[in-house]
């Protein structure tokens, strides 16, 4: 179910619960601002969620609240993340849904990484 990404914080989600190890996730990276991870439900070959390390339910609130280090950190870690993927020779798509409308689910602010092959058009038109 879509969640509004502009709701206060729930530290029960499920991402907090994985970044206090509560719930097992196969880490792909990990430095001070952000964790990657596999998804659990893979929509490509490959399909990592990248999450800041600091409590921000959505992109609308990561982008409003975040100091510049940790738009920076966050940032620099996705693009890490993607090269140590290998996806940089042959390309990958980076998406954030927010919100309702954006068809966020998880209300912890994340982005995913797909590649592997070559993806689909951008958008469902319906
Ligand atoms: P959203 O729709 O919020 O952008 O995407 C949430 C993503 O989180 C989905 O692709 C879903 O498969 C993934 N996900 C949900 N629960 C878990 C979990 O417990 N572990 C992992 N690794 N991924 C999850």
């Amino acid at each position: 179910m879509p969640v509004s990404g502009l709701s206060p914080y729930d530290d029960a989600n499920i991402f907090a619960r994985i970044l206090r190890g509560e719930i097992p996730s196969r880490t792909v990276y990990e430095d001070e601002w952000a964790l990657a991870f596999h998804d659990i439900n893979p929509q490509a070959p490959t399909h990592v969620l990248v999450i800041p390390k600091a409590r921000f339910v959505s992109f609308a609130d990561f982008s409003a609240r975040a100091s510049e280090a940790e738009i920076a950190g966050f940032t620099r870690a996705v693009g890490k993340v993607a090269q140590m993927l290998g996806l940089e020779e042959p390309g990958y798509r980076l998406l954030a849904n927010m919100g309702q409308d954006g068809g966020q689910e998880v209300p912890h602010f994340h982005v995913h990484i797909f590649g592997g092959r070559p993806l689909a058009r951008m958008i469902a038109t319906r």
